[in-house]
């Protein structure tokens, strides 16, 4: 089981928020005595509190319990890249969905791009959203499936908005030699993760739902009408239960569990970068992820900071010296910033399935989400929205990822890790033969 404190850790995200106009995110109550609602939401990350928000405004008597913060985890330190699409390609859906099936979930991938940007100020908060990511290569023998999936896009999902950028007018948009072309997509974006999941909160409770924090669930049984959830103070009945706990799922759903392996990720920020060098690196502000098995991803925040991420372990640590870890990765990307200095670096955790598909679904009046590979901002939109949608009794899109078959990890607890981990050295030789 992970340890997961009280306070939020020390990302840029969080230290920014804490040192603006916001102050520190304020604390919510733990869970004392017993409560009855009608949705029980656990976990305050995105997939929970989208899901919450969904409910609240439509009537529903929602509580939403958080171990820790809300978004202490994956949600709240992110790299903030706001992409279409889940961490798979389309060929798991289109087998499992056939062509219309594939496209339905792809329109509301769409769909909750267009959400992201316009849910914060319907609900009068900034998330700092900017236009624009480059999916970018950097060998040539890779430049061939940009245009691949350009075309696909066009041709099978009715996406036509995707740009090639030849290796030609790459200074114009990465100010770095590494790569040598990209796909630009004028419908993703990028933006702060921390602020968009306390701006949900907040949104939450103005439309009536509560949120309990540092209130583990530590168990959850069925009744005759419905779910209690046991936390060490306190217990929540509830008509229909959510789980929304991403890589901290653990004892609390060992079925759940068994489909997902938590994988350590990491990323920096460096010192605030003169603002013209800073635009030199990223001259139209668009967010970058490369193309590599294991992809180096990249943005600048408002304060002229790079964020640089990349790297993971199936083995589930995250290494005592981020900076070191990383700075390789960001200086092969851009020499101009040798010795830079790291004024933030911190780690966190992510879900990843076997096949790398989303794993939502339902049985009986309990949901759950999981499942998101490393790549959730827009897919846990998009999931919340067909669990709510199916909690009021619209079950289409949910029954479109139920028929998307999420099988456990070989080996058990003590095997899944390292068997992944190998089996994925092949890919990662690749990336650089
Ligand atoms: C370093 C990093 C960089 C990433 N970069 C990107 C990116 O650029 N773009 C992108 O799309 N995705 C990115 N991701 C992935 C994305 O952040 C996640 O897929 C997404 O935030 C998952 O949201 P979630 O709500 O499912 O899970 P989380 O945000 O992890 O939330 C789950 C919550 O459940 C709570 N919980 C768990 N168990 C219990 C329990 N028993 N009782 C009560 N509460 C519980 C946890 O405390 C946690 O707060 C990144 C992830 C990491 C870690």
């Amino acid at each position: 089981m992970f340890t997961q404190s009280t306070r939020h850790i020390d990302s840029y995200y969080a230290r920014d928020y804490a040192g603006n106009a916001q102050g520190a995110p304020r604390e919510r109550p733990a869970l004392a005595g017993d409560c009855s609602v009608d949705v029980l939401v656990v976990g305050a990350g995105f997939s929970g509190l989208h899901t919450a928000l969904r409910l609240a405004r439509a009537g529903r008597r929602v509580a939403v319990v958080e171990a820790s913060r809300v978004a202490w985890a994956a949600s709240g330190r992110n790299g903030g890249q706001a992409l279409l699409g889940w961490s798979c390609d389309m060929a798991p859906f289109e087998r499992a969905l056939g062509r219309e099936g594939a496209r339905e979930l792809w329109e509301s991938m769409r769909w909750a791009a267009a959400e992201v940007r316009e849910l914060p100020p319907r609900h009068g908060f900034d998330i700092d959203y900017r236009p624009g990511s480059l999916w970018a290569a950097v060998r040539r023998s890779r430049v061939a499936m940009l245009e691949a999936a350009r075309d696909e896009a066009a041709q099978k999902w009715g996406y036509d908005g995707l740009r090639f950028i030849p290796e030609s007018e790459m200074p114009g948009w990465i100010g770095s030699p590494r790569y040598r072309a990209a796909l630009y997509d004028p419908e993703a974006g990028h933006l702060d993760p921390f602020k968009l999941a306390l701006g949900l909160a907040a949104a939450i409770e103005r439309a009536g739902g509560v949120i309990f924090e540092q209130s583990r669930v530590l168990a959850w049984r069925e009744t005759p009408d419905g779910y209690v959830a046991n936390t060490q103070h306190g217990n929540v009945r509830a008509g229909t239960l959510v789980l929304a706990c991403n890589a901290y799922i653990d004892r609390l759903d060992s079925e759940l569990a068994a489909r997902v392996l938590p994988v350590g990720t990491w990323q920096v920020a460096t010192r605030r970068l003169e603002p013209e060098l800073a635009r030199s690196l990223l001259p139209r502000n668009s967010c970058v992820i490369d193309n590599q098995f294991v992809p180096d991803y990249f943005r600048l925040s408002p304060d002229h900071r790079l964020l640089f991420g990349g790297a993971c372990t199936y083995l589930g640590g995250i290494p005592s010296d981020i900076g070191a870890a990383i700075r390789p990765s960001l200086e092969r990307a851009f020499p101009q910033l040798r010795a830079v200095e790291f004024d933030y670096a911190w780690g966190g955790h992510i879900d990843i399935s076997i096949r790398r598909t989303p794993d939502v679904g339902h049985e009986r009046n309990r949901y759950w989400m999981q499942g998101f590979s490393g790549h959730g901002i827009l897919p846990t939109l998009a999931a919340a929205r067909a669990v709510a949608d199916a909690i009021l009794g619209e079950t289409r899109l949910l029954s479109l990822y139920e028929r998307i078959h999420n099988p456990r990890f070989p080996g058990g607890e003590r095997f899944a890790a390292p068997l992944e981990a190998l089996g994925k050295l092949w890919y990662r030789l690749r990336d650089v033969v």
